[in-house]
C-alpha cells in the first residue's frame, strides 16, 4: 500500500477519519423486526457526545479487497479505489456511555437483503464491528417549549434519546411508526410527552406517519421539528410543513434515513437530487 497523500493526514482529518472495533456483549430481540444489540468500547471513553442522534458507520470490507481489520480508514480511503473501500451503513446510539465506554444500537431486521441488517439478525456475544464517527447534530435546544418527532423504527432510537433529554418544562409529541399494533417496544414516556404508535398495517412505509403527523395539525406554541426515517414520507411532510403552513425552516430537522429498494449507498449517491426535486417541486407549488 502506498504513504498517504501529502496535506491530507492532519490531526482533525486522522481523528474524524479513524476506524474503531466494538465488542457484542448482549443482544435482545425487541420485536420481530428489531434487535438491540449491546457493545463494549473502550475507543469511545471521554468522548464529548451532546447530541441525541448521535451515529455511527458501519464499515463492510468488501470480499475482493485485500486488507483486513486493523486498517488506518484515512489511508485505505486515500490509497484504493472506490470500489474498495469499506461499505458504510449508518445507525444511531440508543443509549451511550463514554465513561464506561459502552452503547447500544437498535437494528432494524429488514429481511435478507443488505448488510447490516442480516448482520444484527445474527449477531452474537462476542462478534465485533468496526465503525466509523460518531457523528451527530441535533438535540432538543432549551429555547423551544415543545417538540414534535417524527419516524419509523429506525429513527426510533434518536426519538427515544430526544425524549430522555428534553428540556426541563418542555412537552413532546412523538409519532413512531411500526409495522403493526404487535411492533411495539419499549420507549421512553414522562410529564408532558404523548407518544402516538403508528400502524403501517401493509401501507407502504412512511405513507400512515406522514397522514398523522397531517391529521395532528401544527401546535401552537413554538415548536422543534424532528422528522427522519424511510425518505417516502418527507414530501408530503415538507409539503404540510413548509408549504400549508410556512413553518420556518430553521425550527425543523428533515431527512431520509433510508429508502425503498435502494442499499444505503444507492440512497446516499441519489440523495442530492431528491431533496432537489422536492424543493423544486415545493418552488412550483408556491408561484401557482
Ligand atoms: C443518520 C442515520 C441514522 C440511522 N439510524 C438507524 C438506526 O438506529 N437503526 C436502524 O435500523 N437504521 C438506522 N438508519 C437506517 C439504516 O442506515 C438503513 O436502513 C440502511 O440502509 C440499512 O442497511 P442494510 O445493510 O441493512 O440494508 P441496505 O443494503 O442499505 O438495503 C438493502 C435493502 O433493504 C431495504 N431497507 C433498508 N433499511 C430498511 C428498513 N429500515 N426497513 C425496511 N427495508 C429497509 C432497502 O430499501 C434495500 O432494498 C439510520 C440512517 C441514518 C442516515
Amino acid at each position: 500500500m502506498s504513504k498517504p497523500a501529502p496535506g491530507r493526514t492532519g490531526n482533525d482529518k486522522v481523528k474524524k477519519r479513524r476506524a474503531r472495533e466494538a465488542t457484542v456483549t448482549d443482544v435482545t430481540r425487541l420485536t420481530e423486526d428489531l434487535v438491540r444489540i449491546s457493545f463494549d468500547c473502550p475507543g469511545i471513553r471521554g468522548e464529548e457526545l451532546p447530541h441525541t442522534d448521535h451515529y455511527i458507520k458501519l464499515l463492510f470490507v468488501p470480499e475482493e479487497a485485500d486488507y483486513a481489520w486493523p486498517f488506518d480508514l484515512g489511508e485505505i480511503r486515500d490509497n484504493y479505489p472506490r470500489h474498495l473501500h469499506p461499505v458504510t451503513r449508518t445507525y444511531t446510539f440508543r443509549r451511550v456511555d463514554t465513561e464506561t465506554g459502552t452503547f447500544e444500537v437498535d437494528f432494524v431486521t429488514h429481511g435478507a437483503a443488505g448488510l447490516a441488517g442480516p448482520w444484527a439478525k445474527q449477531a452474537k456475544v462476542g462478534d465485533t464491528i468496526i465503525f466509523g464517527g460518531p457523528g451527530g447534530a441535533w438535540h432538543p435546544e432549551a429555547d423551544y417549549g415543545h417538540f414534535v418527532l417524527v419516524g419509523d423504527e429506525s429513527a426510533a432510537p434518536a426519538i427515544a434519546a430526544a425524549i430522555e433529554n428534553l428540556p426541563a418544562g418542555a412537552t413532546a409529541a412523538a409519532y413512531v411508526e411500526v409495522a403493526d399494533e404487535n411492533s411495539h417496544f419499549e420507549m421512553p414516556t414522562g410529564d408532558g410527552v404523548e407518544l402516538t404508535w403508528v400502524h403501517r398495517d401493509g401501507a407502504t412505509h412512511g405513507h400512515q406517519l406522514s397522514e398523522a403527523v397531517r391529521a395532528a395539525g401544527i401546535p401552537e406554541q413554538r415548536t422543534s421539528w424532528f422528522v427522519h426515517g424511510v425518505a417516502e414520507m418527507l414530501k408530503e411532510v415538507r409539503r404540510f410543513l413548509f408549504f400549508d403552513n410556512e413553518v420556518d425552516k430553521k425550527d425543523v430537522s428533515i431527512s431520509g434515513y433510508w429508502r425503498i429498494g435502494m442499499t444505503e449507498d444507492q440512497w446516499q449517491a441519489s440523495k442530492r437530487d431528491f431533496n432537489a426535486e422536492i424543493e423544486a417541486e415545493e418552488e412550483r407549488l408556491a408561484v401557482k
